[in-house]
């Protein structure tokens, strides 16, 4: 057992109870995996649950009538949305359910590295550090490395049960934060799910994510899908449940190469439910993370931000906020 203390302001140090457990994972597959959390109550005048996932598209794609982001097509085959039937969340149904907001008390992402790492892959959690303070435009903290909890270990199948995990690190929130993110090498699984990305509780303030499976710490590829995981799962700590509607970092995902094929930056539906919840500044946003991905040497990404920083200084002097709910 090792004693993880806290990094931030609030007195003593806690305790963390995981055990050591083995580390030598097997391989599964990673799918980005949302907890259930409370139904949104159909918002007035409209048949919500009722409606078809089409008709919920026609109302989402009337309110951003006037972007030019792209829609998420009709999904192929294995494809996450023609696997799970979600119906997607509406930007009104997202601030009615959304409880993790930003405030005083509550303005912090923790990191929490679990189990064993080599140097490459601490490197990039670093790195996940100083892309969440520009992401999420808040303060982040990375806590020391612990151990996984070895009670999560299921040896018959040689992964962790991150719903297992996520319960444990929920009793080691620290009250300021807006998110504990635990980042992992080991495989993972989550209910019926033979292996997983990441799995977020949109309740608990937790969220977890295996770089299992996602190729060569080092790499810009290696790099890239493990923002990519981490802004995804954090987004659903935020309450964000998954796009239908945009290509969008919240698009749920069922292979590697069907996340491979979404993009880093949030759809602009994400991006004011995001807002929404930390009330950030969109162009110092988008400013800040041009800097960090071109720091990070992801040039594709750092144009796009570049991009949505001259969008959201339209948006900000635009009298008519065409592009808001
Ligand atoms: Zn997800
Ligand atoms: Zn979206």
């Amino acid at each position: 057992m090792r004693e993880l203390r806290r990094t931030g302001h609030h007195g003593a140090g806690w305790r963390v109870v995981f055990g050591l457990a083995g580390l030598s994972a097997v391989v599964v597959l990673g799918l980005h995996v949302l907890e259930a959390a409370t139904p949104a109550a159909a918002p007035a005048g409209h048949r919500g649950a009722a409606l078809t996932p089409e008709g919920r598209k026609a109302i989402v794609y009337a309110q951003y009538v006037s972007t030019e982001w792209p829609k998420l097509g009709e999904p192929t085959v294995g494809e996450w949305l023609s696997i799970v039937a979600e119906p997607g969340q509406t930007y009104e149904e997202f601030v009615r359910t959304a409880r993790n907001l930003r405030s005083d008390q509550r303005h912090t992402i923790y990191l929490l590295p679990l189990g064993r790492m080599d140097e490459a892959t601490q490197k990039v959690v670093t790195q996940m550090g100083e892309f969440a303070q520009a992401y999420f435009d808040c303060r982040v903290k990375v806590f020391r490395a612990v151990e996984l909890p070895k009670a999560s270990y299921v040896h018959h199948r040689k992964q962790y049960n991150a719903v297992d995990v996520l319960a444990r690190m929920s009793r080691y929130v620290p009250d300021d934060a807006l998110a504990l993110v635990g980042v992992t090498t080991a495989d993972m699984y989550g209910g019926d799910l033979e292996f997983l990305f990441g799995l977020a509780s949109l309740r608990r303030r937790v969220a977890v994510i295996s770089l299992h499976r996602t190729g060569e710490a080092g790499t810009p590829e290696f790099l890239r899908r493990a923002l990519k995981s981490f802004a995804h799962e954090t987004g659903h700590v935020f309450g964000l449940r998954h796009c239908v509607f945009y290509s969008c970092c919240m698009n749920g995902s069922n292979s590697l190469a069907e996340s491979d094929g979404q993009p880093m930056h949030v759809c602009p539906l994400c991006h004011d439910k995001l807002r929404h919840a930390l009330a950030f500044d969109p162009a110092a946003r988008f400013e800040k993370l041009a800097a960090v991905y071109e720091d990070l040497g992801l040039e594709a990404e750092a144009r796009m931000a570049r991009e949505r920083f001259v969008w959201a200084r339209g948006l900000a002097g635009a009298t008519t906020k065409s592009e808001e709910p």
